[in-house]
């Protein structure tokens, strides 16, 4: 059943998303060659924690952290740890929050100093796949609309979509009905309504769309090494434009 939330309950969701968007931009400032991922989980959780909100992924079925780190190879769900970052890593930082009981959850992929040519691309058609994929969040539509335009998108640049991880509905849990696939043919699922909210979550890797999970059980990587980014925006789908939660 997907939960069709009231205004107030939008309103309710913006403080939760509002922090961490503002935990990204914060972490988009101190992400530089020579930090470690660990400092990065201490800048996010320290933030987080100072707005009287609690971090979300912390102990979600035993996650040890804050923030779900994947480097290069890395798709998502990485533990921060002494890896230090070097000039041409990229990487993708996934925060979750709750404040008022509500939920926020937005990833963004970052390039560490000076990257590759196509590792720049990658984190640009993720991103844009993404939007391409939000644009279609409204009413009327139907939810694989979402799932079509990421797919076609990031596809038509030559790179491929995860298909084993999903976004997903949002709101009092982090994870609610409905999934949200990256792939598939439009016009699909349930009609989309004002009211529903949805964390809209791309992985795309430049090789296979194939993944493994590391001997961690946490962190998965793409199963033939290519880079893979991450971009996550939780939107409410309004009358009008769809209304980007974790936006600044
Ligand atoms: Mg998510």
């Amino acid at each position: 059943m997907i939960i069709i939330k009231s205004e107030r309950e939008i309103e309710l969701m913006k403080t939760a998303n509002r922090i961490v968007a503002e935990t990204h931009a914060l972490l988009a400032e101190r992400v530089k060659p020579g930090i470690t991922t660990i400092d990065i989980d201490r800048i996010a959780e320290e933030y987080i924690l100072k707005c009287g909100a609690t971090p979300a992924f912390k102990g979600y079925n035993g996650f040890p952290a804050t923030v779900c780190i994947a480097v290069n190879e890395q798709v998502v769900h990485g533990i921060p740890g002494q890896r230090i970052l070097k000039d041409g890593d990229i990487i993708g930082l996934d925060i979750g929050a709750v404040k008022n009981g509500y939920y926020g959850d937005a990833a963004r992929t970052l390039p560490v100093g000076d990257v590759s040519p196509i590792a720049r691309k990658l984190i640009e058609v993720t991103k844009d796949s993404l939007n391409q994929g939000i644009a279609q969040a409204r009413v009327g539509n139907r939810l694989t609309d979402i799932s079509h335009a990421v797919q076609q998108y990031a596809e038509s640049y030559g790179f491929s979509v995860v298909r084993q991880y999903v976004g997903h509905g949002i709101g009092r849990k982090m994870h609610e009905a409905p999934q949200v696939p990256n792939y598939g043919v439009p016009g699909r699922g349930p009609r989309l309504k004002k009211g529903m909210a949805l964390a809209i979550e791309p992985m795309i890797n430049v090789g296979g769309w194939e993944v493994k999970i590391l001997s961690d059980r946490w962190t998965v990587v793409t199963a033939d090494g290519s880079l893979s980014a991450h971009y996550e925006d939780t939107i409410a789908i309004t009358d009008g434009d769809p209304m980007i939660l974790t936006r600044l």
